[in-house]
């Protein structure tokens, strides 16, 4: 633990329009800060360059969870703990709750928010593959007013996002998904408390025999969380019984672009993330067999 903190300056706005208002005066200059769990790590260690911070605490209208018949909106701020808590997450976006229950330990989820983990845009962060298997998007709020963006439309490099300096993220809205499969595997060097190697999250809605839709969402894998699109399309609209494995692991395999770092090589990830994808739809095949 370090004694002494870095200078800072911190303001606390009460209202979602007096946050807006300070961001607006000087855009770019005040750093939201909701859980702190990103970016309390390198201002401890001295490497933030930017040290104003514009504390979201007080916003209470971003910790509302709304569900309707549609779907269900999340406030910017909740958390992880009540994300893997909440029923309906549990019932219908058992992805997103198994999610929250992969990240970090339970510290970091009392904390740590889903809308800083879009924000932060880690490619290893592990709710946006969930968002993304889900078709969820994000709404970006400035004194103009707001717009929303689909997740897969969020991120445009590493680290880079399409919020404006002067835009706070909101609201995270997912829609509810039909009756389907839901599939999720964090791979990382341990069980817990791990930075995901690679993250494959997929939903899937079979009628007929027929997959009538299928999304991929993928971590850690490309400079940003990602659809695989490719993969998908080789699946989508195919019998049950005959689906083409070898053919989408090719296609998710030849569609992503991993890296060698400390955690991995991009060898691994390529052969994991093809191998992952094949396990899914296996466990589909087994889920309907069950039927
Ligand atoms: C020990 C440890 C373990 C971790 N384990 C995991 C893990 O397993 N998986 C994982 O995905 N992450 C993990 N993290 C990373 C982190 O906890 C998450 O990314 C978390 O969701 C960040 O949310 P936060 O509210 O703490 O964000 P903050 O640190 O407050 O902010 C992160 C970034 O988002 C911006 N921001 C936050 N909220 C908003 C908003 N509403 N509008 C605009 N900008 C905003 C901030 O300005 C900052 O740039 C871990 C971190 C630590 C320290």
């Amino acid at each position: 633990m370090r004694g002494q903190v870095p200078d800072c300056a911190v303001q606390v706005p009460g209202s979602l329009q007096e946050a807006l208002e300070i961001l607006a005066r000087e855009p770019g200059r005040w750093r939201p800060l909701a859980g702190g769990t990103d970016l309390m790590v390198p201002f401890a260690a001295g490497r933030l360059a930017d040290t104003r911070f514009l504390s979201l605490q007080r916003l209470d209208v971003l910790r509302a969870v709304e569900p309707d018949p549609e779907g269900i909106t999340f406030g910017a701020l909740v958390t992880y703990t009540q994300l893997r808590q909440h029923p309906y997450v549990q019932r219908h976006l058992p992805n997103l709750a198994q999610s929250a229950r992969v990240t970090g330990a339970v510290a970091i989820q009392n904390r740590g928010t889903l809308g800083g983990n879009l924000v932060n845009g880690s490619p290893a962060a592990d709710t946006p593959p969930s968002l993304l298997a889900y078709a969820a998007q994000v709404e970006l709020t400035g004194l103009g007013g707001a717009r929303w963006v689909p997740v897969d439309a969020f991120h445009t490099g590493y680290k880079q996002t399409v919020m404006a300096p002067d835009e706070l993220l909101t609201r995270i809205r997912v829609p509810r998904p039909e009756p389907g499969f839901h599939f999720y595997r964090k791979v990382g060097t341990r069980a817990a408390q791990a930075v995901a190697k690679v993250c494959l999250a997929a939903y899937v809605r079979v009628e007929a025999g027929m997959v009538r839709e299928f999304r991929v969402g993928l971590g850690s894998v490309a400079p940003v969380p990602m659809r695989a699109r490719a993969a998908e399309a080789v699946i989508l609209g195919q019998s049950v019984d005959r689906l083409p494995l070898a053919e989408a692991r090719a296609a998710l395999m030849e569609e992503i672009s991993p890296i060698d770092d400390i955690r991995s090589t991009a060898r691994y990830r390529r052969i994991v993330a093809g191998n992952v994808l094949v396990q899914a739809l296996m466990e589909l095949d087994e889920a309907l067999s069950r039927c």
